[in-house]
């Protein structure tokens, strides 16, 4: 089974996927994960995405598509976080997917809104070891900003200020939510409630996937 998460910034996408990546053995290509590994090792694909993420642009289509391309194996659980992020990429994707003979069973949409995104975005913090997300409201570490997990101090996202949120916010609305209409034509649509807490919106995914292998 190949799903898509679609969904605004801080709607809980790369959350949800680490979960369910762990406990259904999907193989997660997160595209965000991606670029921001490029940038710390400082290669020539870091250098080149980090000042659109920087600005709260979209990498081009062009370089988001070669990305993929490398990751698409022949692992047949494949999780996409956060791409595709426009009608091209989608496209892209479905043409690489129908070269190796797959295609996308599922695509969630994680309905929130604006106000819910900004306030979780704000409080959003992540570790550099291990990538796990926390939230200090909803979420927070055991210690202090320490992960629990490893011990390492958290960290803020450089896109995480209030400013860069709005522009992706607004570049979400203009370039990607019509992926919702193009996606919904295709019948494999599916919204989830992201508003909810972390638990039960893994159950309610859990509950559709299963649904749709009885199917
Ligand atoms: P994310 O971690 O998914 O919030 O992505 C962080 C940033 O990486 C975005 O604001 C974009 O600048 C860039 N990015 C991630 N995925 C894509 C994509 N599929 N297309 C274009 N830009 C992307």
């Amino acid at each position: 089974m190949n799903i898509v998460f679609l969904g605004p910034p801080g709607s809980g996408k790369g959350t949800q996927a680490k979960i369910l990546a762990q406990r259904k053995n999907f193989l997660h290509i997160s595209t965000g994960d991606l670029f921001r590994e490029e940038i710390e090792k400082k290669s020539e694909l870091g250098l080149k995405v980090k000042s659109f993420i920087d600005e709260g642009k979209l990498v081009p289509d062009n370089i988001v598509l070669n990305v993929i391309k490398r990751r698409i194996n022949l692992s047949s659980n494949i999780l996409f976080d956060g791409f595709p992020r426009t009608i091209e990429q989608a496209e892209g994707l479905s043409q690489m997917m129908e070269e190796i003979s797959k295609k996308i069973d599922i695509v969630f949409f994680f309905e929130i809104s604006d106000n819910e995104v900004i306030k979780r975005i704000v409080a959003r913090r992540s570790c550099p070891k291990c990538g796990r997300i926390y939230n200090l409201i909803t979420n927070p570490p055991l210690n202090d900003e320490a992960c629990d997990m490893c011990g390492v101090k958290l960290y803020q996202r450089d896109d995480d200020r209030e400013d860069v949120i709005k522009k992706r916010l607004e570049v979400y609305k203009i370039q990607t939510s019509p992926l919702i209409s193009y996606y919904r034509l295709e019948g494999i649509f599916e919204v989830i409630d992201a508003s909810k807490g972390v638990e039960e919106v893994y159950l309610e995914l859990e509950r559709k996937i299963e649904q749709k292998v009885r199917r």
